[in-house]
């Protein structure tokens, strides 16, 4: 008979602790909220305690961001250009406008993942 070994009481797995995180919840508890405000992490978390202030996410979700959106909105520009004939300024303005729309969007999910990769890997100031 094979025994599975027993689940380490300090592991954070980093699947649940990114769902959490996405939903805008503690990744450690799944609980508390994760934001005080749009980008601004909670001191910490009022169900587990479990302290935000001291991630370094920093510049990366913003990163990641434009780095997705470049990858979505180029290829839609050059397929909606060869697709229709749109004028260039109803272009002009829509492509910067859904850039703006998506980034603001996604950058807290973003920063939620980060925090939440951080944390799991118990990175900085979550050790
Ligand atoms: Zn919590």
């Amino acid at each position: 008979m094979i025994q599975e070994p027993a689940a380490d009481p300090l592991a954070r797995p980093f699947r649940p602790a990114l769902v959490h995180a996405l939903r805008g919840r503690c990744p450690a508890c799944g609980e508390g909220r994760m934001f005080a405000a749009f980008l601004k992490p909670t001191a910490g978390c009022e169900s587990c305690g479990q302290a935000w202030d001291q991630h370094q996410a920093d510049d990366f979700p913003a990163y990641l961001v434009i780095l997705l959106l470049g990858h979505l909105l180029v290829p839609l520009m050059i397929e909606v250009n060869g697709a229709l004939s749109i004028p260039l300024g109803v272009q002009a303005a829509l492509w910067p406008c859904l850039a703006l729309v998506l980034a603001t969007l996604l950058i807290q999910p973003a920063k939620a993942a980060v925090i939440a990769f951080q944390w799991s890997r118990r990175m900085h100031g979550f050790r």
